[in-house]
């Protein structure tokens, strides 16, 4: 069982302009999460401060992963801990495949679960977890040997980001989803990837603007996140009243408050 909780979380920009403003959330593993809200609210702020990047600074609050405060935890601890972020626009790599990428970073992850001592997997086990999931995923065997990310369409992106999640295997998964670009096969391999892990060992907290996505991953909770809380919560069908109505009702409060 998976814990990851936010208490009063507030995030600011290096600058100091607060972002998130107070955000109390629990995703245990089991359980699919979504984070709705209008572009500019601070959803990448948001995950962005879970994972520990450090253009972002906590200001309040605490982030505790199954009871370990990791507020102050560098990303790879984070990371090693069992945490994992699908960045909205991933970064490019020249120079380093998408294989050799991902055998370093399973290394890495079974190397802190072993209390710091190298374990790799065996080059003859890797490949064969490896060719299996991308099987699984639909990943093209073509993109094991390419650069990672490296003149990747949209899709491409996404596919490669949930196949380094399912030979990961993290506890709790954050996604900040791309708002636009995704095709609809694309859409459904992120949303069967997270599927197929969400489980006894994994929760995912899903981040969006539009509730496409949240066709394919049935959310159990759903967050309406506008300028930097959380204004309401609930289950599956807000995300589709969300769809009609969009977040006026919340922007509007806002401005007036
Ligand atoms: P969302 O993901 O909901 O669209 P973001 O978290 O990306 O929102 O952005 C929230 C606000 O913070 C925006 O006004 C954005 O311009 C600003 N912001 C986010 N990251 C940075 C950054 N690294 N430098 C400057 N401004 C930023
Ligand atoms: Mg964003």
């Amino acid at each position: 069982m998976a814990t990851l909780e936010l208490k009063n979380l507030h995030v600011a920009l290096e600058d100091g302009t607060p972002i998130v403003n107070g955000v109390d959330l629990t995703v245990s593993s089991g359980e699919v999460h979504a984070i709705m809200g209008p572009n500019g609210s601070g959803k990448s702020t948001l995950a962005y401060a879970i994972a520990g990047h450090p253009a972002y600074q906590v200001t309040g609050g605490q982030i505790v992963l199954d009871g370990v405060d990791i507020t102050e935890a560098g990303a790879d601890e984070r990371a090693q801990g069992g945490l994992f972020l699908a960045f909205q626009y991933p970064h490019a790599i020249p120079g380093v495949t998408v294989t050799n990428f991902l055998r370093q970073a399973l290394n890495a992850v079974r190397k802190a679960r072993n209390g710091g001592v190298d374990d790799p997997m065996p080059v003859p086990e890797f490949r064969k977890l490896f060719l299996a999931k991308m099987d699984d995923l639909k990943v093209s065997r073509e993109l094991a040997s390419r650069y990672l990310n490296d003149g990747f369409s949209g899709g491409e992106k996404k596919r490669v980001e949930i196949l380094q999640m399912a030979m990961l295997r993290p506890r709790i998964a954050v996604l900040d989803e791309t708002d636009s670009g995704l095709d609809i096969d694309a859409l459904k391999v992120v949303a069967e990837g997270v599927q197929q892990l969400v489980g006894p060992e994994m929760g995912a907290l899903v981040i969006t603007h539009y509730n496409r996505i949240l066709k394919y991953i049935k959310p159990d909770f759903v967050h309406v996140f506008v300028d930097g809380k959380i204004v309401e919560q609930g289950g599956a069908e807000l995300a589709e009243k969300l769809e009609v109505s969009g977040y006026e009702e919340w922007e509007k409060e806002g401005v007036t408050a």
